[in-house]
C-alpha cells in the first residue's frame, strides 16, 4: 500500500494510560497525513504475569493463580480508568473483561488437569496483546482518530511450533490484504496485537518472547509499507546495552546485516527475527524512544552509506546454553551425527547461535536460548535414544554456566589486527575464553566465556574499540 506507514510500540511504550496516551498521539500525527497500521505488545511485564499464572494454576498453586488474575484486572482496569469515562469507560472494560475472563477459563482449565499444554498456553498468553489493542482504540479514538482493534491471529498465518512458530509469508499476505487492506484504504487506523498468529488450521500460536518486533515486521513486507517506526524505551540501537556499558552511544545509521547480528547476538532491542522479512523489499526501519520522540533514533537500511573500520556495536546474552555431544564409539560416523543433531534441531524451530566442533573427537557442541533448551533436549534424546541406551553416545550435555558476547560491524571487514585487540582486552581482564566463532562474512566476532565474565568482557571491548560517545 502506497505510503503505509506501520508503527510499533513496545511494552514499556504502553505501559499505564499516560505511555499509551502519548503513543496514541504519536499515531495521530501520522494518522493526519497517511495510512498508518499500529502494532501493539502487551503492557510492560503482563506476558511475564500471565506465564506465570499459568505455571501457578499447572503446579496447583490456586492461591498464586488469584493473586496474580487480580494483578492482571487491576492493571488493566486502572489504564482503562485513566483512558476513558462515563459511558466509553463501560463498554471498554466489558471488552477488557471477556478477555480477562477467556483467560482466566483457560488457566483454571490447566489448574484443574495439572497440566499446561504449549497449545492452550499460546492461546491463552496473547491475551495481553488482545488487551493492548483496546486500550490503544480507545486513546485515538479520544483523539479524533477511527482506530479498530484487530487480532492478528485472524491474519498472520504460521506454521504449528507452539511458542515460537514461523510465519507463511504468503498465506499471511493474502489474509492481510484481503481483511486490512480495505480498512486502512477507508482510512481507518488497524491496531494488530503483536506477538500471535495462528496455524493454517486456525490453531492460535505465538512468535516466541519479544516477537511483537517480529509481528510488526512481517505486516510492513505483507502490506508492502513504506516505513517501519519501532518505539521503544532508549534513544535507539546503542553501541552496548546502556544497562551494561554507561557510555553506550546511540548508532544513527546501522545495516540490515548489522542490525540482525546485534539481535541475534542478544541486543533485546529488536527480536532477532525483525529484518527478514525486510530484506527483499529494503523497508527501511526507525528504532524510535516514545519516551524522547523528538530524538533522531536509529535508522536501519539496506546497504551503508560508509561502512568505517571499526565495530559499531558489542552485545551479549547469558540466558543460554552450551549442549555438547559427543559419541563414545568409534562405529558413529561424526559427520552423521552431527546432521541427525540439527535436523532434530531444526523441528524446533531452534537456532544455533554458535557452533564449534572437534574433528579428532567426533564431538560438537552448539549454544542456544535457554528457552529453547527443553524443546532441544527432547528431540535430541529422541533422535539418539537406541544409542544412548547401548552407550554409543556419551550422555548430552549441557552447560547453563556460560554466556556469549559479540563484536558487529560492516566494517570490521578486513581490518588487520583488530581480532587480536578484542581478544587481548578480554584476556587483560582475566576472563577465559571457552570458544571463539567469526563467521565467513566477516560481521561478527562471537566469543563463548562463563557467565559471571560477560559483563566485565563487554566493557573491556567497548572501550577497548572505543565505542562510546
Ligand atoms: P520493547 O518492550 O519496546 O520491545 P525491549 O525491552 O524488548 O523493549 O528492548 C529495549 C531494551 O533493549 C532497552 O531498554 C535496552 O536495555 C535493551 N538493549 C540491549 N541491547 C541494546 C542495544 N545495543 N541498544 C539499545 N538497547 C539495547
Ligand atoms: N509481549 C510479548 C513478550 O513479552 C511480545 C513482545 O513484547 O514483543 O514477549
Ligand atoms: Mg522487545
Amino acid at each position: 500500500m502506497k505510503n503505509l506507514l506501520v508503527m510499533k510500540f513496545g511494552g514499556t511504550s504502553m505501559g499505564s494510560a499516560e505511555r499509551i496516551e502519548a503513543a496514541a498521539r504519536l499515531v495521530a500525527d501520522q494518522a493526519r497525513h497517511r495510512p498508518v497500521a499500529v502494532i501493539v505488545s502487551a503492557m510492560s511485564k503482563v506476558t511475564d504475569l500471565l506465564l506465570d499464572s499459568m505455571k501457578h494454576a499447572e503446579g496447583g498453586d490456586e492461591q498464586g493463580l488469584n493473586e496474580r488474575l487480580a494483578k492482571l484486572a487491576e492493571k488493566h482496569s486502572e489504564a482503562c480508568a485513566g483512558l476513558t469515562e462515563g459511558e466509553e469507560r463501560k463498554q471498554l472494560w466489558s471488552r477488557l473483561s471477556s478477555i480477562l475472563e477467556e483467560f482466566e477459563r483457560i488457566a483454571r482449565g490447566i489448574l484443574m488437569l495439572g497440566e499446561r499444554p504449549p497449545r492452550s498456553v499460546d492461546e491463552a498468553v496473547a491475551a495481553g496483546e488482545r488487551l493492548s489493542t483496546f486500550l490503544m482504540a480507545a486513546a485515538l479514538r479520544k483523539l479524533g482518530v477511527d482506530g479498530v482493534a484487530v487480532n492478528s491471529r485472524d491474519v498472520v498465518v504460521t506454521d504449528s511450533v507452539f511458542g515460537n512458530a514461523s510465519p507463511m509469508i504468503e498465506q499471511t499476505r493474502e489474509k492481510a490484504q484481503a481483511l486490512l487492506a480495505p480498512l486502512l484504504s477507508s482510512g481507518r487506523v488497524t491496531v494488530l496485537t503483536g506477538f500471535n498468529g495462528a496455524s493454517l488450521n486456525g490453531r492460535p500460536t505465538t512468535l516466541g518472547r519479544g516477537g511483537s518486533d517480529f509481528s510488526a515486521s512481517i505486516y510492513a513486507s505483507v502490506l508492502d509499507a513504506q516505513e517501519l517506526w519501532i518505539w521503544t524505551d532508549v534513544d535507539g540501537i546503542m553501541s552496548a546495552d546502556p544497562r551494561l556499558v554507561k557510555d553506550a552511544s546511540v548508532l544513527h545509521e546501522i545495516t540490515y546485516a548489522e542490525a540482525a547480528e546485534l539481535a541475534y547476538n542478544g541486543a533485546k532491542v529488536l527480536h532477532p527475527r525483525t529484518l527478514a522479512p525486510l530484506v527483499e523489499k529494503g523497508i527501511p526501519v526507525w528504532s524510535k524512544n516514545s519516551f524522547a520522540p523528538e530524538k533522531p533514533g536509529t535508522r536501519i537500511v539496506p546497504k551503508a552509506a560508509a561502512p568505517g573500520t571499526k565495530p559499531r556495536a558489542v552485545t551479549s546474552m547469558t540466558n543460554v546454553a552450551l549442549v555438547s555431544i559427543e559419541p563414545a564409539s568409534a562405529v558413529l560416523n561424526g559427520t552423521k551425527v552431527m546432521a541427525r543433531a540439527l535436523e532434530g534441531l531444526a523441528a524446533t524451530n531452534a537456532e544455533i547461535l554458535a557452533l564449534s566442533s572437534s574433528s579428532y573427537q567426533q564431538s560438537f557442541s552448539f549454544l542456544i536460548r535457554q528457552t529453547e533448551l527443553p524443546a532441544v533436549t527432547e528431540r535430541l534424546e529422541e533422535a539418539f535414544s537406541l544409542e544412548l541406551t547401548h552407550g554409543y553416545m556419551h550422555p548430552i550435555d549441557v552447560d547453563l554456566d556460560v554466556g556469549l558476547l559479540a563484536v558487529v560491524g560492516e566494517g570490521m571487514k578486513g581490518a588487520a589486527g583488530l581480532a587480536g585487540r578484542i581478544f587481548t582486552a578480554v584476556s587483560r581482564e582475566k576472563v577465559n575464553i571457552i570458544s571463539i566463532a567469526q563467521g565467513s562474512s566477516e560481521l561478527t566476532i562471537a566469543i563463548v566465556v562463563r557467565k559471571n565474565d560477560v559483563e566485565k568482557a563487554v566493557r573491556a571491548i567497548h572501550a577497548e574499540c572505543a565505542l562510546g560517545s
